[in-house]
């Protein structure tokens, strides 16, 4: 064993997909420095701040050393299995299937068409009973596939052979990775597929694109097209904020499903689940939506994965890491990544302005910035984002929509104090400069709230926005968004403004959802006239004896309404009620931006590449 390879092999057999079980593999060279090897499972995929237990897909596990005698093993913990290193072993093979039937962009999901491989989703993870260094070391990765199928990963090629796989003696092709370090290991998805890979260059840094599609349907080549121009512009426009980057081989993954969507970052690549629509002609909602998410996953490679919460350089899988800086990482990607999208070209400013206002539209209806702040509800990521119910955003945010207001508002003072000259975008660029893996101008790897604010106060105009920055995080007030708009000469107006004379229809702030002819509320908006009255799960009977059957009879039993006592007839837990309730006028929220924009705007929406 040399000194930087960590004698570990980390094996993948994807060749029964309709059974949606891997074969799984982890050979380890001796030497063993105890008579136990304990192997831990990690328990949650950085990006994705839930612990979800992945090792619960595992089944027929299995430990053997060199002469393939079976070892003594026992589990241990949630996560873990002890195994007995018998005297003299020179070597250990733990085996097992894992179900990949998850189909998301944070799991393993396999089946007859594809593998998308996610390494914590995946791999035991040696923690004791051989040298600790070893995990730090070159790993060898190696996935067996059928034959018609290729890899993209950004873990570093080294050959593949065709023939029987290690684990299964199933007929297919070995490919052959490495990955230098524990980190990278953990970071490199593989998807793999029987699609061509497109490969090309941008600006002299090798980009790679993988699609594929959950039902096998056709992806239209002009649309692809299209959206490959559209991540050249946004490419070009990373590289003129943060400069050509030292590190090169980009792979985008994209898959595009029924209804599924998400995305996640990692150091080289991405993982962007879209519904199909995105890249059908005449689907410009959805293709918008397509452009931001790669522009959001791609500008992740600096803010989250190479500029890290200093506590989140080394992930430790096996418990949560809190952040109370969640809000700048997501808020801050969701906000520049679309500011990138405009500025390209790649999104126009009618665009951004469409997306401007769904995200009002949100933020509007409820949010619960009265009782958390940014802090609070990144800190409480863990317990809070993956577990939404009908009250949460009564009481609790969104730290990427509300985290994106709030950094637009820091933005737009640093740019009126320094006179244009300096934005939020800047400080990130330095930021990175002064902290961000891979760069050689960095003086300590990580940030915490200090870097953040110290960068910020010594940059031209940032000096006295510190308290700015600390009161955006701590306290629990929404971010103002109409003074943050007037800077660019702009105004929030509702999008339908009631016209002179018009009857306004009753509210009731609920959202609804219909089925088998009955309406039922599934959550309150804010400032909801029958929240003491009605629950989640309730069922609107009748408007003054008129059964509501589908929502377009409950609008017009509301026509007029607005002001009016109203005999409101639910069914709660089976049980008929009946409320005097009065229905409002429809809140006239400011959610669509009015004007031209002045010379400001336009500035904050020009391209920063020379052309
Ligand atoms: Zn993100």
């Amino acid at each position: 064993m040399s000194q930087s390879k960590s004698g570990i092999r980390f094996l993948i057999d994807a060749t029964e997909g309709d059974s949606r079980r891997l074969h799984v593999g982890i050979e380890i060279q001796g030497p063993f420095t105890e008579s136990r090897l304990i192997a831990h499972f990690p328990r949650w995929v950085p990006g994705s701040y839930f612990l979800r237990e992945p090792i619960q897909h595992m089944t027929d596990f299995l430990a053997t050393d060199q002469d393939g005698n079976t070892l003594e093993s026992q589990r241990k913990d949630v996560d873990a299995v002890r195994i007995k290193v018998p005297e003299g072993a020179s070597s250990i093979l733990l085996t097992y299937r894992l179900l990949a039937n998850d189909m998301s962009v944070r799991s393993n999901h396999l089946d007859r068409t594809h593998l998308h491989m996610m390494p914590p989703f995946t791999w035991f993870m040696p923690t004791s009973g051989i040298e600790n260094n070893r995990m730090n070391m070159e790993h060898i990765v190696e996935l067996h596939a059928p034959k018609s199928w290729s890899p993209a990963t950004q873990y570093l090629s080294t050959g593949k052979r065709n023939g029987k796989g290690e684990l299964t003696k199933n007929e297919g092709t070995t490919h052959c990775f490495t990955a230098p370090n524990r980190d990278e290991f953990l970071d490199g998805i593989i998807e793999c597929n029987a699609n061509p890979m497109d490969t090309w260059v941008v600006d002299g840094r090798t980009h790679h694109l993988k699609m594929w599609d959950s039902g096998g349907h056709d992806i239209d080549k002009g649309m692809l097209e299209r959206f490959k121009e559209d991540m050249n512009k946004i490419i070009r426009e990373h590289h003129a904020l943060f400069g050509i980057p030292s590190w090169d081989n980009y792979v985008t993954v994209i898959q595009l499903t029924d209804t599924m969507r998400g995305g996640l970052e990692h150091l080289n690549s991405q993982t962007s689940m879209v519904p199909r629509q995105s890249l059908m002609p005449g689907h410009d909602d959805e293709y918008r939506d397509l452009v931001s998410l790669f522009s959001h996953e791609y500008l992740h490679q600096w803010n989250v994965k190479r500029l890290r919460p200093r506590n989140m350089l080394d992930y430790d899988l096996q418990r949560e890491g809190h952040s109370d800086l969640l809000w700048w990482f997501e808020g801050g990607t969701s906000w520049l990544g679309d500011m990138l999208c405009v500025r390209s070209g790649a999104w126009s400013e009618e665009d951004w302005r469409k997306d401007f206002m769904r995200k009002m539209k949100r933020h509007t209806a409820r949010h619960g910035m009265e009782f958390e702040s940014l802090a609070e509800s990144s800190h409480d990521a863990w317990i809070h984002l993956y577990r939404g119910h009908a009250f949460s955003r009564e009481s609790q945010i969104s730290y990427y929509l509300e985290g994106e207001l709030a950094i637009m508002q820091l933005d737009v003072e640093l740019r009126r104090r320094s006179k244009g000259d300096a934005g939020v975008c800047d400080l990130m660029a330095e930021l990175c400069r002064r902290h961000a893996i891979e760069y050689d101008s960095a003086e300590k790897l990580g940030i915490t709230y200090k870097d953040i604010r110290q960068a910020l106060t010594s940059m031209k105009g940032g000096r006295r926005l510190g308290s700015l920055l600390d009161d955006l995080m701590h306290q629990r007030k929404a971010p103002d968004v109409d003074a943050t708009m007037a800077y660019f000469g702009l105004k929030l107006v509702p999008e339908h403004p009631l016209k002179d004379g018009e009857e306004n229809d009753g509210w009731l702030g609920v959202n609804l959802s219909t089925k088998d002819g009955r309406v039922k509320v599934t959550s309150h908006l804010s400032g909801s006239p029958v929240r003491q009255h009605v629950m989640p799960g309730d069922e609107i009977v009748a408007i003054d004896g008129i059964r509501t059957a589908s929502l377009k009879g409950l609008k017009t039993s509301l026509k007029g309404k607005a002001g009016q006592q109203v005999e409101l007839m639910s069914s709660h837990e089976g049980i008929i009620q009946s409320h005097k309730v009065q229905p409002l006028p429809s809140p006239q929220h400011g959610v669509k931006l009015d004007g031209k924009g002045n010379s400001k705007w336009n500035s904050y929406i020009a391209t920063r590449q020379s052309s």
